[in-house]
């Protein structure tokens, strides 16, 4: 029995998916074998042709649901015999998806145990309808089960198998993402968190975080490995502060790499900072999202002040940290006015490097519903956010197509604009001019080089873009997806 993941852009360095390594950690656990391999429907053909069993998987953040759905349709046509199944972000969200030609099974929340059950199950031959958190179809039935509890102790799980990744994809080990924790105790409208909570309610606490005494032996490992800069991941590092300081202590001694976090300007404080600075942190991400209050406060349900976010920006900056701000354009129920007020509320909160999105309203979100009530979204709404791209058009509709135009150019321009705020009257004109190349490939050097420059030290970050550069421009290129055909096939 082999399960096999299907990733798709298994070559960028971006592609590390720490659930797929998760729960191939638990599957090898217990001597199942795993793979991953490039979303490419003749090699996932040929390897599926040497296996006597195969479960192809599929972990499914909403915007490549469309490109999954595609290529695994494809796929059952030519090997019926393949068991099929998705998890992640747009499953769990959007299980009515297990209605798609070819999907066998969908699994709603936490995958680890539910996929171990699974796997198990079929090597024995026994029925999988009625296993925790699977929605299953068979002879076009579909058998819907309730969520298990919670995984109580993550210090339970294994370390995450970033063996799977580079075993089948010519990624740097230069740096890794780290998960301290599970869940965030707030309720944005347009995060996929609050949803969580009404799934599992009564099943057990959202938010939960490992030891630091687990966290340390998997960084040391890491370190080991030859990484240089590590990316936490969690919704909100900094949401326990005694875990924090112990954390900071510790990883100063003992691992003393830079490394990156994510914070929400409400729980920023003098001290928590300081520890973070103490420990190496070299780049703090934290939420801007909307510079119109009502905006943030009603729509986006963030509740904090735009004093609050000032002064968290202030503090970060002060510590000698660079500060990545998050933001996002085209909100139900605002204008190109209030795009620009958060342009604004960024110049005064003086980030390193500003990034935005368009909004993507994804199913099962309140912001979702909001979008529905306001009669802004079209009929193929669904399509259009899980067809691959991410953040770059609105997929509401608006009353004028002009206005629809600036915002989408707006975005194009929002970090140069933050970085240069004296050219804000020549972009005001600029951004009415039709959308074009020209706008969309100065907001990727934008991108690639806040991302390569000033997110990671540039000594990982310029390598990382040379590397990304040559796979995609140089005759190399090619070498390297032969070096990752030759392991995943
Ligand atoms: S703080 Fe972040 S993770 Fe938590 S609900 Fe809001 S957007 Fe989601």
């Amino acid at each position: 029995m082999l399960v096999l993941w299907p990733v798709h852009q298994l070559e960028m360095d971006h592609s590390q998916y720490l659930g797929i390594m998760t729960i191939s950690a638990v599957l090898k656990e217990h001597t199942i074998s795993t793979e991953v391999i490039p979303a490419d429907l003749e090699r996932i053909s040929k390897r599926v042709e040497r296996e006597e069993e195969v479960i192809l998987a599929f972990s499914t953040p909403s915007a490549h649901a469309t490109v999954y759905i595609e290529l695994n349709r494809q796929l059952k046509r030519r090997h019926p015999q393949v068991f099929s199944v998705f998890g992640g972000t747009h499953p769990t969200y959007f299980p009515e998806m297990v209605e798609e030609e070819g999907v066998d099974g969908v699994c709603v929340g936490e995958g680890e145990y539910p996929m171990l059950e699974l796997v198990a199950a079929r090597a024995a031959g026994k029925s999988v309808n009625s296993l925790g958190n699977w929605w299953i179809k068979e002879d076009g039935t579909i058998h819907r089960n309730p969520v298990r509890p919670l995984i109580e102790d993550l210090d339970a799980l294994p370390v995450p198998d970033r063996s799977i990744f580079r075993r089948a994809a010519d990624q740097s080990s230069s740096h890794a993402i780290v998960m301290t924790g599970r869940g965030c105790p707030y309720h944005c409208s347009y995060c996929y968190n609050h949803v969580y909570h009404r799934l599992y309610a009564g099943k057990g606490n959202v938010v939960r975080r490992r030891s630091v005494d687990h966290v340390m032996g998997e960084l040391r490992q890491l370190k080991e490995d030859g990484c240089g800069f590590i990316r936490f991941m969690d919704d909100l590092f900094i949401l326990l502060p005694e875990w924090v300081h112990e954390f900071a202590g510790r990883y100063r001694e003992e691992i003393g790499l830079p490394f990156s976090c994510l914070v929400r300007a409400n729980l920023v404080t003098e001290e928590i900072v300081a520890s973070l600075e103490e420990a190496g942190c070299h780049r703090i991400m934290m939420g801007i999202e909307a510079g119109n209050e009502r905006l943030r406060l009603e729509v986006l349900k963030r509740r904090m002040s735009t004093e609050q976010i000032l002064k968290a920006a202030r503090i970060i900056r002060g510590a000698g940290i660079k500060l990545v701000t998050a933001n996002i354009l085209a909100l139900p129920g605002g204008s190109i006015r209030e795009d620009w007020e958060t342009v604004d509320l960024n110049i005064r909160a003086r980030p390193h490097y500003a990034s935005a999105s368009v909004l993507q309203a994804f199913p099962g979100t309140e912001i979702h519903e909001i979008a529905e009530h306001l009669g802004l979204l079209e009929d193929d709404h669904l399509e259009r956010v899980s067809q691959g791209g991410f953040g770059f058009t609105t997929a509401l509709k608006g009353t004028d197509p002009g206005e629809i135009r600036q915002i989408e150019n707006l975005h194009k321009f929002f970090p140069v604009v933050i970085w240069f705020p004296w050219l804000k009257p020549v972009v005001r004109q600029l951004i009415k001019l039709p959308s074009n190349r020209l706008f969309e490939l100065m907001y990727m050097a934008c991108i690639n080089f806040g991302t390569h420059f000033i997110s990671i030290p540039p000594a990982i970050g310029g390598p990382l873009l040379w590397r990304k550069l040559n796979r995609r421009f140089l005759p190399g290129s090619r070498r390297s997806a032969k070096r990752a055909e030759a392991a995943g096939a």
